[in-house]
């Protein structure tokens, strides 16, 4: 998927921010943390590593991204693409919800590197990308674009970025259509709502990739992305699949665990995609309230 040259992007729609390296992480204390704030949150997209922390807080500016301000740029800048998808993504939002009767809120957006400060904690690269339900903000590491190819093996591309800033958006429209809160976080496994609530927001994400191509900019009237090409679908799926609990747990240890899934397994993640993408709506898409998965 890429963008059309001509669409004119906000660039002060996304934050951007460089954390300092000394932030407390690691030992007994990182692990606890990580537990803790992971059933607050957690809906990191991987909720692979030691990465939240309770620690010393480190100073931190933040600004918007620069030099964002057409699709080209998107084409061109991984930075960009985010700023893009992210304002593909309010213009989707913001006529689908209310048009299924929804009130709809911006999320906040922020890209980072090393480390963040949040309203769910402090939190290193090593969580991956997330959404703090409590600032109602989505934290984006593009770093973890390369861990997505390198370590999980995905085949990579524009579109398996935007779907990972779609499936955190999701989070925020679960969290903003009251989903959320109707889900016990604290369990683990196949069935759980856990689980459930991942695959609703791959769900989403898939809503928002069949429509990104015609729903137009309000300023502009021109839509941000071109339509999709079948090779964009299958970096879609392939990131998917590549953040799946079995995928990884094979890739940490060797061994499939589904009593500690968190995510849904790579097949799951791609389906409830497919569901979206297909023409779901958002009861469709509703995970939580699914007989089977
Ligand atoms: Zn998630």
């Amino acid at each position: 998927m890429t963008f059309n040259e001509g669409a004119r992007l906000d660039s002060s729609r996304v934050r951007t921010s460089r954390g300092g390296r000394g932030v407390a992480v690691g030992g007994g204390l990182g692990v606890l943390a990580l537990v803790v704030l992971s059933q607050l949150l957690g809906i990191d997209l991987t909720a692979l590593g030691d990465g939240l922390s309770q620690g010393s807080a480190t100073s931190e500016a933040t600004s918007a991204v620069e030099g964002c301000e057409t699709g080209a740029d998107a084409n061109q800048d991984v930075s960009c693409r985010v700023v893009g998808a992210l304002n593909s993504l309010d213009a989707y939002w913001a006529q689908a919800l209310p048009a299924a009767g929804k009130e709809f809120v911006q999320p906040g957006a922020e890209i980072f590197e090393v480390s963040v400060q949040t309203g769910c904690g402090n939190a290193t690269s090593a969580v991956g990308p997330f959404y703090c339900p409590a600032d109602q903000s989505m934290y984006i590491d593009t770093g973890f674009y390369d861990d997505l190819r390198t370590r999980f093996g995905s085949s990579g591309g524009p579109l398996a970025e935007m779907y990972v800033v779609a499936h955190e958006y999701g989070h925020h429209i679960e969290q903003i259509t009251g989903l959320m809160d109707q889900a016990d976080r604290t369990g683990t496994g196949p069935g759980s709502d856990s689980v459930r609530i991942e695959l609703t927001a791959d769900c989403l994400a898939g809503m928002w990739a069949r429509n990104a191509s015609t729903v137009p900019d309000p300023v502009s009237g021109v839509p941000f992305l071109q339509p999709l090409t079948p090779e964009e679908i299958a970096d879609a799926l392939s990131a998917a699949a590549a953040v799946g609990d079995d995928r990884i747990q094979e890739q940490a240890t060797g061994t499939v665990s589904p009593e500690a899934w968190t995510h849904g397994s790579s097949e799951q993640r791609q389906q409830w995609f497919l569901v979206g993408f297909e023409g779901g709506t958002l009861d469709d898409c509703n995970a939580l309230a699914a007989e089977s998965l």
